[in-house]
């Protein structure tokens, strides 16, 4: 249920339906917007009557939330949230591009593209060191070499890294290292997992399950919110569907769809979501235009060789091309880049 107090409303009296709720055993999420507060109660709220709250006169309404995500619910929280991600914002009017490539390879190959892509204006520097592959046999990263490999490279060009958490065993390796921790599709329901990163207070990258509801997606940001890390930037990288010619379908009403239903920034990852370089960039734009938050594209200095998803990635120069592209749509659909 959600209590909105009334514009102006004395925060005593905020206080004083918090405590009689606190009371009876609810969890309170309190909003404070720049007018109004809002009240989320968390909780078997079926024993509650929206009723009851309506004769409070410093309270305008009491509504039930139908959803079972509560704290990424827009309706806890109507503006929407903008995560800083060691000082480079997500969310809000800005418009955030991560590129690197999909595994870290060497350190020159992350210095190397690392100054590029910021050259061309990426915020964040990607790139796995713990690869969850298909085939045990595929190159699974450099592990711990690797973390220290990107971090290396996006310390020297100014750019926050992101890179992809796969069990808790390494937690506190990633809060040393790492800006943002990315829990990849394979993970998206690792419920212990999701529990462990919502007791830390890093940001944390969820990207969609590949064959998970928007719902399910929401349920999984639930579960790390629940915990009190309320940083969570969603990704949308493509699902499964009956289609094959491409790696996954792109599901751009997802964006819509999030930014709907949570106050939740959500970003899309083109590179995954087709599996064909010349489709990322179209993908980028639309995602760009259709209200996504940024982009995260696996961007490589030479995808032939590359160890992992060459087929998908951008060379430096399309990356570039691609920003450039960004740069003017930007300014139509009312972000900046
Ligand atoms: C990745 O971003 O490197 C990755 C493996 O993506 P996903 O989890 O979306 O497949
Ligand atoms: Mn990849």
């Amino acid at each position: 249920m959600i209590i909105v107090m009334k514009k102006g409303a004395p925060q005593a009296a905020v206080e004083e339906v918090k405590e009689g709720l606190v009371k009876r055993g609810f969890a309170i999420h309190e909003s404070i917007g720049a007018t109004q507060t809002i009240l989320g109660v968390i909780g078997d709220t079926s024993v509650l009557d929206p009723e009851e709250f309506l004769v409070n006169p410093e309270i305008e309404n009491a509504m039930r939330v139908q959803q079972p995500f509560k704290r990424a619910n827009r309706m806890f929280h109507p503006e929407d949230s903008i995560i800083d991600v060691s000082g480079v914002k997500v969310g809000g009017k800005g418009f955030a591009v991560i590129a690197g490539p999909c595994s870290v390879e060497s350190q020159p190959q992350m210095d190397t593209i690392a100054a590029s892509v910021k050259k061309s204006g990426a915020v964040m520097l990607r790139g796995g060191a713990f690869k969850p592959r298909t085939s045990p046999y595929s190159f699974q990263g450099l592990g711990d070499r690797g973390l220290d490999m990107i971090e290396k490279a996006g310390r020297a060009n100014g750019l926050p890294i992101v890179t992809e958490i796969m069990s808790a065993d390494k937690l506190d390796l990633f809060v040393d290292k790492v800006d943002l921790i990315q829990v990849g599709a394979r993970n998206m329901q690792n419920f212990t997992l999701l529990k462990e990163l919502g007791k830390i207070d890093k940001p944390i990258l969820l990207k969609r399950g590949m064959s998970a509801t928007i719902e399910e997606w929401l349920m999984s940001a639930e579960y790390i919110m629940s915990e009190g890390n309320e940083n969570v930037i969603l990704c949308e990288r493509g699902i499964r569907t009956f289609e094959t010619y491409t790696r996954n379908t792109l599901d751009l009403s997802a964006i819509c769809a999030v930014k709907r239903l949570s106050h939740l920034p959500v970003i899309v990852d083109p590179s995954h979501a087709t599996g064909k370089s010349w489709m990322v960039s179209a993908m980028a734009r639309a995602a760009l235009a259709a209200g996504a938050d940024g982009l995260i594209i696996e961007t490589h200095n030479d995808p032939k060789h590359a160890l992992c998803d060459g087929a998908q990635s951008l060379t430096l120069d399309e990356f570039a091309a691609l920003m450039d592209d960004l740069r003017k749509i930007a300014p139509v659909v009312d972000r900046t880049l």
